[in-house]
């Protein structure tokens, strides 16, 4: 079977021909790095992932984790490349060379992931989820904190988590249960249990560092009264050494879909003796420091869900060039013409149509939303770092939701692909299906996103983010405008536009009227809208780049026609595939957003209105 873990033409598109990465480049804070190094880093990344993290995929999966005497145990086969990503420096490639860092770009960062996260995102999570622990610590954390943690969990020595839910606290993160009481020493002990944690212990590392959400004794009842602790499973000395095993264990490990190589653990802290915590900036305002923790991690999961949307394309694309079932209809009913691969029928080149036109949109759309933090670090003025700041703001919500349900739709129609293969387990789009489900669920579920984007999001400055939001659209619109043959998909796109934006109006003024509740029926609708009109955005932006190249290579060809030349020339095929793609998103997939955007406007009540009988 083929080895697919990620498209490296399309990610040299998005980086140096849609997003310019090398302009970026000339930004003082990356002196020194130039195309040459990063795709070199994109070679050492292609070669980690095919040669040592890739064959644990499915072998991680099978395998899955084990729980006896109170220890959790991995798989095997993670050990070593789970080593390697450490040793390799491929845990926080953004983040400062001094803590332990790479220093790259955001952008450049996403790229490299797709290497990782391609061949085996559960092994990764391990690693990396270490990094968004040190985040917090790195921002609200004290000298001491810092520096007895910052760098261990930057470069992947040690691990990290989130600790978040309990039964009665899901979405509800307010209401927790799970307590702190302040020692003589300034340190706390906490006691609660909670559930449902990824990489709660496991068997990758000498100690897992934990952020843990809980209500110090006497503070306020709901979000308010939460405060956040580091508790490390094994106490960290002030000299940097190990000390006591602290009283934090797993109990059980749940049975799942999918993740199967991740362990999803309940938590007791506080059973045995005395768990002991530091508090993490100032007590009460824990909500707020996981929220920026959450918020990187939202847009992480949203990422991921593009990654195995993006994986399941390949091999739904690698699967349809070599099946060979039925014969080709302009055969007609010639009993001898041959079977002909499954990619020359039109209804699986609609299927294949509709992933490449997801995965490509996705992969712009979040390189995009990640290049915001490069710029914003490099801007020049703090007027200019808080528009980028905020359009990340708005726009995570639509990353984490959007990229997680259409991933998901990806590989259930890469399964769909490979017809009753596709139900097979060995085969890939049925384990990739699986693992990005979860992408839906966790660091807040669709809904919950869809609330925070109506809810929170859209308001922001009266509107102002929004709408400059949309600024950035008809940027894209005015460009296509100059390039021949995208009139039309460019006025397409501008009523696409202003409809959102229309949409947005109604449905913002719905949620602050006695409609509250119809608004808020219709917010996971209206974040698709907003995320399709992402995808037509993205899609023609990437057209704006691809036309004029291939008129190039077409005019550099003397005596054939455009279409010979895309028949054999790779480069002028792949420019031409993205002014179809746009062409097939704008005018065929679009209007169902079109309609989609009109059903929010009509505001139908039946929802809200029905018995809850009338369910059945
Ligand atoms: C494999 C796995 C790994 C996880 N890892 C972690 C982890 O590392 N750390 C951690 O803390 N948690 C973790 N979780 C927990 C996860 O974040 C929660 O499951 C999730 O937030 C939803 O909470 P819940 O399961 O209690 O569902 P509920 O909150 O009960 O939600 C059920 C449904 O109701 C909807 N809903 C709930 N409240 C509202 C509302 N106010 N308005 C509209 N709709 C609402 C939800 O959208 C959902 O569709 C993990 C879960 C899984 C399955």
């Amino acid at each position: 079977m083929a080895q697919l873990i990620a498209n490296r033409r399309d990610i040299e598109f998005v980086l140096y021909e849609q997003m310019e990465v090398e302009t970026l480049l000339k930004e003082k804070k990356y002196t020194g790095l130039n195309r040459k190094m990063i795709d070199m880093l994109i070679s050492e990344a292609a070669n980690l992932g095919i040669k040592e993290i890739l064959p644990t995929w499915a072998e991680g999966d099978r395998e899955g984790v084990g729980f006896e005497s109170g220890n959790v145990s991995t798989p095997e086969c993670f050990k070593r490349p789970h080593q390697l990503i450490r040793e390799g420096g491929w845990v926080s490639l953004a983040e400062k060379t001094e803590l332990g860092g790479q220093g790259l770009p955001h952008v450049v960062a996403c790229a490299l992931r797709e290497y990782l996260h391609g061949a085996n995102s559960v092994l990764i999570s391990f690693a990396c989820f270490g990094h968004g622990t040190g985040k917090m610590i790195e921002l609200y954390g004290t000298e001491t904190q810092k520096r007895l943690f910052l760098t261990k969990l930057y470069t992947g020595e040690w691990a990290g988590t989130m600790l978040l839910t309990e039964p009665q606290a899901g979405s509800d993160v307010g209401a927790l249960t799970t307590s702190a009481v302040k020692n003589p020493d300034g340190t706390y002990s906490l006691s609660g249990n909670k559930i449902f944690i990824s990489n709660g212990d496991h068997d990758l590392s000498e100690n897992i560092i934990h952020p843990v959400l809980a209500r110090v004794e006497g503070a306020a009842k709901g979000a308010k009264g939460i405060s956040i602790f580091i508790v490390p499973k094994i106490w960290v000395n002030d000299d940097g050494s190990l000390g006591e095993p602290n009283d934090i264990v797993c109990t059980g490990i749940e049975e799942k879909m999918g993740t199967h190589g991740s362990p999803t653990c309940s938590m007791a802290l506080g059973s045995k003796g005395i768990c002991r915590g530091l508090l993490l900036g100032k007590a009460n305002q824990g909500m707020r420091i996981m929220f920026k923790m959450m918020n990187e991690a939202r847009l992480y999961v949203g990422y991921m869900g593009f990654v195995f949307s993006s994986v399941a394309y390949m091999y739904g694309l690698s699967y349809a060039k070599e099946r060979l079932q039925g014969k080709d209809l302009s055969a007609g009913k010639d009993p001898e013409a041959a079977q002909v691969p499954i990619i020359r029928h039109p209804d699986v080149r609609r299927m294949l149509t509709w992933m490449k036109a997801h995965v490509e949109g996705m992969r712009s759309f979040v390189y995009y939303v990640y290049s915001r933090f490069d710029r914003a670090a490099c801007a020049g003025t703090d007027s200019e770092k808080e528009r980028y700041n905020e359009q990340i703001a708005l726009l995570t919500p639509v990353v984490k939701a959007y990229c997680a349900t259409r991933g998901f739709e990806v590989c259930i129609q890469a399964m769909q692909v490979y017809g009753g293969y596709g139900y097979i387990r060995d085969y890939p789009p049925e384990q990739l299906a699986r693992d990005c489900k979860l992408m839906s669920i966790f660091e807040g579920t669709d809904g919950i996103q869809a609330m925070d984007l109506l809810g929170r999001k859209l308001g922001m400055k009266n509107g102002a983010v929004f709408m400059d939001f949309l600024g950035e659209i008809k940027k894209t619109i005015a460009m296509a405008r100059d390039v021949r043959g995208l009139d039309d998909l460019a006025e397409k796109l501008e009523g696409a536009t202003e409809k959102l934006g229309e949409t947005a109006m109604h449905i913002g003024m719905q949620a602050m009227s006695p409609e509250i509740k119809t608004a808020f029926s219709f917010a996971h609708p209206f974040l698709m809208a907003m995320g399709d009109v992402c995808m037509a955005w993205m899609l023609l932006w990437r057209a704006v780049a691809a036309g004029p190249k291939l008129d190039d290579i077409v005019n550099g060809k003397k005596g054939e026609t455009r279409s010979e030349i895309v028949r054999h020339d790779a480069s002028a095929a792949f420019y031409d595939g993205q002014l179809k793609t746009a062409a097939h998103y704008i005018e065929t997939l679009l209007p169902e957003t079109l309609g989609k955007m009109e059903g929010i406007l009509r505001g139908n009540q039946s929802t809200v209105t029905m018995d809850e009988r009338a369910f059945g």
